[in-house]
């Protein structure tokens, strides 16, 4: 595709949540990682992507000033704004939503808590929904098997896991059909796509990576880190 065909894609940066899981005195996406932040990593990532013209970075209230100093010591030229997010990811991603210009035809929802996103990956995702998909998520086939499992242990089935995939971020849309599904009913989801999903929109699973690990636990952080080092060096 010629550089002036290309439709305005822009992301959506998720950094919001508290991350109790990790500890720590401060907000998951603030916490060190490989010398800079866990949001420091993934922002550098997408700003190096050539597809992605624009950036919102969605955060805690009180951590935009913060955010947005970070962005101009990365020299994020493309991030265009950092707001502060809502009780839960998909009213976080409705706050960012608000700040992505009208024009933009695709919007990329990614996970600050996912560093070691690829070009490749953010490449695969922007080619599925140019295409004429509503939605698109990087999926994982599953190597475990997979149980259903009742409160008190008790293994209630066993499920078929030909069909299942595990599910990444960064998940693209077609700017309008993730605008119409974000304004209707939000509860309970932890992803976009299934609220596009929902309201009758196609999404396509495209190949994810099983390096894109999402950090939850401190053990996540340090393999992840360990990982994003291997590939990027201490630069
Ligand atoms: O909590 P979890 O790790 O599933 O969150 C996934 C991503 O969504 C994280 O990057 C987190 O910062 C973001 N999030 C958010 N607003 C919330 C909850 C989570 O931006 N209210």
């Amino acid at each position: 595709m010629k550089a002036e065909e290309r439709l305005p894609v822009w992301v959506v940066l998720v950094a919001a949540g508290a991350g109790e899981r990790l500890g720590g005195d401060r907000p998951k996406a603030f916490m060190r990682f490989a010398g800079r932040t866990l949001l420091g990593a993934s922002l550098a990532a997408l700003e190096d992507c050539a597809v992605v013209d624009g950036i919102v970075i969605v955060v805690p209230e009180g951590w935009e000033e913060r955010t947005t100093l970070l962005a101009d010591d990365l020299c994020a030229s493309k991030t265009a704004a950092a707001v502060s997010g809502g009780a839960s990811r998909a009213d976080s991603v409705a706050a960012g939503l608000d700040e992505v210009p009208a024009e933009a035809a695709f919007v990329l929802v990614h996970d600050a808590a996912r560093p070691l996103v690829s070009e490749d990956l953010v490449d695969r995702v922007v080619a599925a929904v140019a295409a004429g998909a509503d939605g698109a998520v990087p999926a994982l086939s599953l190597t475990d098997t997979i149980k259903r499992v009742a409160p008190d242990g008790t293994v209630l089935a066993t499920l078929d896991r030909t069909e299942l995939r595990a599910v990444q971020t960064p998940q693209g849309f077609a700017a309008r059909s993730l605008r119409e599904a974000i304004a209707g009913d939000r509860r309970d989801v932890t992803d976009c796509a299934s609220l596009v999903e929902r309201a009758g929109g196609r999404v396509i699973a495209v190949e994810g990576d099983p390096r894109n690990l999402k950090v939850t636990t401190a053990g996540d952080l340090a393999r992840a880190e360990a990982l994003y080092l291997e590939r990027h060096g201490t630069d």
